[in-house]
């Protein structure tokens, strides 16, 4: 066997070393460029899965409050000074996935000028298979924010101050305001967690039911009517609030 000789590698040219340079960067910019504009990958979502129940005709209904509901709300969620009369407001019956994956009847307060599209959002979401624990106007829960979120009951209207800002009516007391999953998507300011029982749900990388994260179909869905997402606010994040204010 003859074994070739040995010889040292010739000494790298400049002009191919400058080549090989350019087109490492040429590649990395290349790289680059589309790892920044290619559109995020939606979040990770737990959905209903079996969507077809075959005796289950899903609701998305506008109605007026019946009598006995407008009276019971005097005292709880609404009273003299709320910036809306009852009679401004809508029940909107709506179903929605449960988190055993089951369909189920909720009931929804909110303001009329928007009861139609956010039947539709709903429609959508159900759709989606999007999950939601319940759903009960504030009444059940004798007005209490505090006990609605720690039940993770979705609600709208509630004729209440901003959460942390007393005197200042929050879009809820319109009607213009959605908790959704309360407890699943806590309120968060600084140290302060809303409900108290929602801090095992603050990793927000993580999908748990009835989770929102940032750029899911919920938000994505709500955005498209010009919902704001309180997930996306920088003072606070409040992860379970969409809301339409009226235009001034
Ligand atoms: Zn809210």
């Amino acid at each position: 066997m003859i074994r070739a000789r040995h010889r040292p590698t010739p000494p790298p040219q400049g002009g191919y070393w400058a080549l090989r340079s350019f087109a490492r960067i040429a590649t990395l910019t290349a790289w680059l460029s589309v790892a920044l504009l290619a559109p995020a990958a939606d979040p990770p979502e737990i959905v209903a899965t079996n969507r077809s129940v075959a005796s289950f005709r899903p609701e998305f209904q506008v109605e007026p409050i019946a009598p006995a509901s407008i009276e019971k709300m005097r005292g709880i969620s609404w009273h003299e000074g709320c910036p809306v009369p009852r009679e401004d407001l809508r029940q909107l019956k709506l179903s929605y996935w449960d988190f055993n994956q089951k369909p189920a009847p909720g009931i929804l307060i909110v303001h009329k000028d928007v009861a139609a599209e956010v039947a539709e959002i709903f429609r959508d979401l159900f759709q989606h298979g999007f999950l939601i624990e319940r759903m009960a106007p504030i009444e059940n829960y004798n007005g209490s924010d505090d006990a609605s979120m720690a039940a993770n009951n979705t609600s709208a209207f509630n004729c209440r101050d901003v959460t942390g800002q007393p005197g200042n009516f929050s879009n809820h007391s319109w009607g213009r305001a959605i908790d959704i999953n309360p407890l699943t998507n806590p309120y968060v300011k600084g140290d302060t967690v809303l409900p108290p029982e929602s801090r095992q749900y603050l990793d927000r990388a993580r999908a748990f039911p009835g989770s929102i994260l940032g750029g899911s179909f919920i938000v994505k869905r709500f955005q498209r009517s010009g919902w704001t997402w309180g997930g996306a606010w920088t003072d606070r994040t409040d992860y379970q609030h969409f809301e339409k204010p009226a235009l001034k």
